[in-house]
């Protein structure tokens, strides 16, 4: 499957501000955004005059980076929330939210997006009982996710499991560490989801 392979430091850069793509280095005077704060690129330091359409761009390949989501996948997910009730940005987020890796992310067990879909892909994780290794499987309420009893030996995976208790689970999860485990309790909710993202722009962008 594609993904992108380059670094990732550039994409926030792009979009001028952090998307947390590195998970500690994020939080530390190495961040690029921080020292060089202008995009990428021979150009990158012209300033020039965003258009509407620029502007709704931008939202979208943020939430993309963010979630690590390529175009055609995004937009499969895009004509999905137009599909289900309610208000289409929000289930857009909501389900980007519920994919796996990413939910491995929001419980600690990986330091960053890309890093929890490289242990879902290396078959760590398993979804009531049974092993999953699709990073973008979607999960509803009620799923228990837990480390594999086998990858508890892993470097790694020990080291995210000691420090998940320092990490701030979002309330539409529970996080149970004894059982190196956790659990989507409900769907979440817009204010549950911390992503900077102006979410109507990219539904104005898709409805063009
Ligand atoms: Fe983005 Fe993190 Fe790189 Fe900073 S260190 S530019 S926040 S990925």
């Amino acid at each position: 499957m594609a993904r992108y392979t380059e670094s990732v430091c550039r994409l926030c850069r792009r979009e001028g501000e952090k998307l947390y793509l590195k998970g500690q280095r994020c939080y530390t005077g190495k961040c690029s955004v921080g020292k060089r704060s202008y995009a990428p690129g021979q150009h990158g330091q012209n300033r020039k005059k965003i258009s509407e359409y620029g502007l709704q761009l931008r939202e979208k390949q943020k939430l993309r980076r963010i979630y690590g989501v390529l175009e055609r996948q995004f937009s499969g997910y895009f004509n999905l929330a137009e599909r289900k009730k309610g208000i289409t940005g929000q289930n857009l987020l909501q389900i980007l939210e519920t994919r796996l890796d990413n939910v491995v992310y929001r419980l600690g067990f990986g330091v960053s997006r890309k890093e929890a879909r490289q242990l879902v892909l290396h078959g760590h994780f398993q979804v009531n009982g049974k092993k999953v290794n699709i990073p973008s499987f979607l999960l509803k309420p009620g799923d228990v996710i837990t480390v594999k009893e086998g990858s508890l030996s892993s470097v790694k995976i020990k080291e995210n499991i000691d420090n998940a208790g320092n990490h701030t689970v979002p309330e539409w999860l529970e996080l149970d560490l004894n059982n190196h485990s956790g659990k989507v309790k409900a769907l979440p909710i817009r204010e549950q989801i911390d992503s900077p993202v102006k979410e109507h722009l990219i539904v104005e962008l898709y409805s063009r």
